[in-house]
């Protein structure tokens, strides 16, 4: 099959046109058509053909011509080109995103702290009002990039013409480099959209890795500190990859004695809650088998707000396809593999090579069937089932209403007041004592883990 960028013309559609003059502010179905319009016709984009010297020397990295071309004839940085008015920073940006280059160093690093360097406005909105940063936060293949537009001060809260900002497609796209880029630049987790959607409402369709990562974030902002906010660091010394532990309580780490007699006396000795314990321990009764209820499906991604294929990266595959061969550029040996699909949940018979084993579990209330975000009520005559996993998921169990109520109540209400996705899940450090006891404590709740 052979692509040839930008056959047609690149022209603003009539719908196009009547929709970025709409008076009214722009949701719902319109900014969804909008969406679409603007991506499909993008492909009608010919670099070759659409753009200046110098603006295609920044769609397709090539420094040294740039600097040339800049200093003959003086561009004025703060022009845009092409019917969608991409500017000088947002065309290298898009580049660095669909141009792949063979060299280890990407060419697009020096241009874009060229064009910086030489003035040009790094938030220039485009026809949609859509920013470098927007791009770059859905999607981004050089990682540079992202840290130079906002180290150069691109704004994470600037909104385009659908009223979303950097972050919001940060989330949207599963990018978690981006969010915490954004994040620690000021990204406001709670910024409304057009729609009155939040990056933070749409965080609940994201990946867990995702959750874990907002919520990081949420606490160290609110200075909540939780146990297990990072995995296998040891509480005094701030050491990675620790595995013993805190017996007593079971959540702090540690990378060796000292650290655990001096963190004992320095203040672990009046915070530490014990694991066995009637008030922080519940001893609930695992079920192995298929369970029943429905629960919210946190690793899958939903297209919830914006109209594009997400997730198979099918458009950005055509679109390389595209300018690989226009360009007569070969595909790059090592290139970054497909994401994988998220695993799916197997039910696991029982374990004996479990027994006695201490775990971080996720418990997952099951939802309602009408409200799917929030935790099913009690229904005469129907079950309800909290789904209980770790982390390899080699340990799968259900706790079921019918059979222990006061159990599952106290589990209920602990997830729902201190769990995170709007109280529908926690993390909490268990131990399957024998194959009818499985003893969680429900005393700490953990930070979100990345699964
Ligand atoms: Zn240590
Ligand atoms: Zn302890």
């Amino acid at each position: 099959m052979h692509f040839s960028p930008g056959s047609q013309p690149f022209i603003v559609p009539d719908e196009m046109a009547q929709l970025l003059a709409s008076p009214e502010l722009l949701k719902r179905e319109k900014a969804l058509r909008l969406r679409k319009i603007y991506q499909d016709n993008a492909d009608n984009f010919n670099p070759l053909r659409d753009l200046s010297n110098f603006g295609r020397y920044c769609f397709l990295g090539q420094y040294d011509k740039l600097v040339k071309e800049y200093n003959e004839t003086k561009p004025n940085l703060r022009a845009t080109e092409t019917s969608y008015k991409w500017g000088y920073i947002s065309l290298a940006s898009n580049g660095s995103r669909c141009i792949r280059t063979l060299s280890q160093f990407s060419p697009f690093i020096p241009t874009l702290l060229f064009l910086i360097g030489s003035g040009a406005p790094v938030d220039l909105p485009d026809i949609a009002g859509l920013t470098a940063l927007h791009h770059v936060a859905m999607n981004n293949r050089v990682g540079e990039v992202l840290q130079i537009l906002l180290a150069a001060g691109a704004n994470p809260n600037i909104r385009d013409i659908y009223g979303t900002s950097p972050l919001h497609g940060a989330v949207q796209y599963d990018q978690i480099e981006a969010v915490e880029m954004c994040m620690k630049h000021g990204g406001d987790i709670h910024l409304l959209d057009n729609d009155g959607y939040s990056p933070f409402a749409i965080v609940r369709y994201a990946s867990p890795t995702m959750h874990a990562t907002i919520h990081k974030y949420l606490r160290l902002y609110a200075g909540v500190v939780v146990p297990m906010e990072e995995r296998g660091k040891c509480a005094a010394c701030g050491k990675m990859g620790c595995k013993s532990q805190c017996s007593r309580c079971r959540v702090v780490r540690y990378c060796s004695p000292e650290c655990q007699v001096s963190h004992w006396k320095n203040g672990h000795k009046t915070t530490c809650v014990p694991f066995n314990s009637v008030e922080t321990t519940v001893v609930c009764r695992p079920s192995f088998g298929t369970h029943q209820g429905e629960h919210f499906p946190t690793s899958a991604f939903h297209n919830h707000v914006m109209a594009d294929d997400i997730g198979d990266g099918e458009r950005e595959r055509r679109r390389d396809e595209k300018y690989m061969a226009a360009y007569g550029l070969r595909e790059e040996q090592n290139a970054k593999p497909a994401p994988k699909a998220p695993r799916s949940l197997k039910f696991v018979p029982f374990r004996h090579v479990m027994l006695g084993k201490s775990m971080i579990v996720k418990l997952q209330l099951p939802v309602g069937p009408y409200i799917r975000d929030k935790p099913a009520t009690k229904v005469e005559g129907q079950i309800r089932e909290i789904l209980v996993y770790n982390r390899n998921r080699d340990f799968v169990c259900t706790i079921i209403d019918d059979l222990q109520p006061e159990v599952y109540t106290r589990l209920e209400t602990v997830i729902k007041d201190k769990g995170s996705l709007g109280g529908l899940k926690g993390y909490f450090a268990a131990e399957l004592e024998s194959q009818d006891r499985l003893k969680v404590k429900i005393g700490d709740i953990l930070a979100d883990q990345p699964w």
